[in-house]
């Protein structure tokens, strides 16, 4: 089969594209044979070896297609169902081996471009919203890189859950998109100190919540835009990682809270991954959520998709076809 391939870390040139045997499911896998794969800002990490992998690997934590093959002890799917699933790499291929209780069928709404546009980053906004911080009507956050992929299904369900969203972008363009995704304020951050821009919308109250997925260059000052006992959710770190922290600043900021969760902690179970899947389904369905794709890229060019999405210029989703 066709894979992309990184045989060596650092920039987008790393990617190969390249023929390597496909896999073969083991007990208790699904060969799935891959139709859209959704490109995440966590395929960068792993390509520069900001998080580590053993070379030679195959980048990609989220992909749909078709079941090709079963594995041994498989029950309850059958070849030809259509399924999704996040957070198992190697999906920058033709076909993937994917442990059974990763996927998730399908509903007839749903096709695959859109499953591997939403999967990942709609239950990332999802347990964000829901479970580490729960927004209720009336919370104000504070939401950086509104515009991206995250960002704007982030918006969405917390306009949706009747929340205030402060939002940050780096351009007028991202600044609609944001507003047309329910944020009630948003900041250029490019052009304006977004922790003075809080201060007045706020009247100098601060937000109950920020989160943060830009990291080193936005964490000192979205701890400033807290309320006293407010938290910092840091997500990501798309401008790089942040460094170490004296854990006495939350006290002298406000007695703060600050936790850096990840997806899988948060679809830890079967349960709570088919819950939060279909949560987002529906509300794609039921059009609280729109989705917005900005380019599909052929999976040969997995380096351009990712220079876009580094680039900042992305907006919305960033796919690749195999
Ligand atoms: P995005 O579509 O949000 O793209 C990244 C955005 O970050 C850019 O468009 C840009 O928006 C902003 N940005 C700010 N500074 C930089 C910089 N120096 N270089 C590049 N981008 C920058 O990506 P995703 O939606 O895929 O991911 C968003 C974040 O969420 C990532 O940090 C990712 O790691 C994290 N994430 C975390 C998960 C978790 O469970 N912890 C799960 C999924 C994603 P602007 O131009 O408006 O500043």
């Amino acid at each position: 089969m066709k894979a992309v391939r990184v045989h060596e870390t650092g920039g987008s040139d790393r990617l190969v594209y390249e023929e390597t045997p496909a896999p073969s499911p083991a007990t208790g896998q699904v060969l799935v044979r891959i139709r859209s794969i959704g490109v995440n800002f966590i395929d960068v990490y792993f390509r520069k070896g900001l998080y580590p992998a053993a070379v030679p690997f195959t980048p990609g934590m989220e992909a749909s297609g078709v079941v090709e093959g079963l594995g041994e002890g498989v029950a309850g799917i059958m070849p030809g169902g259509r399924v999704a699933y996040a957070m198992t790499p190697g999906s920058y291929a033709e076909y993937a081996a994917v442990d059974s209780d990763k996927l998730i069928t399908l509903p007839e709404s749903i096709d695959f471009e859109t499953a591997s546009s939403v999967l990942l980053q709609g239950m990332t906004a999802h347990y964000l919203t829901r479970s580490t911080f729960p927004l209720k009507k009336g919370s104000t956050l504070l939401v950086h890189a509104a515009a991206g992929g995250v960002g704007l299904l982030l918006t969405q369900i917390a306009a949706f859950l009747g929340a205030r969203v402060i939002a940050t972008v780096s351009t007028d363009e991202k600044a609609s998109l944001a507003r047309e995704a329910g944020a009630e304020h948003v900041i250029v951050y490019s052009r304006t100190d977004f922790e003075a821009g809080v201060k007045e919308i706020t009247g100098g109250t601060g937000v109950d919540v920020v989160f943060d997925s830009v990291g080193r260059d936005t964490f000192d000052r979205s701890l400033n835009c807290l309320k006293p006992r407010g938290t910092l959710v840091l997500f990501g770190q798309s401008s790089g990682p942040v460094p170490p922290v004296d854990p006495n600043i939350l006290n002298s900021k406000g007695s703060l809270f600050l936790t850096r969760p990840g997806l899988a902690h948060y679809t830890a179970t079967r349960a709570e991954l088919v819950q939060r899947a279909n949560d987002i389904f529906r509300w794609l369905a039921d059009g609280v959520l729109k989705l917005r794709i900005d380019r599909i890229f052929p999976l040969r060019d997995a380096s351009k998709a990712h220079d876009l999405l580094e680039s900042r210029n992305s907006r919305g989703k960033v796919l690749l076809r195999p």
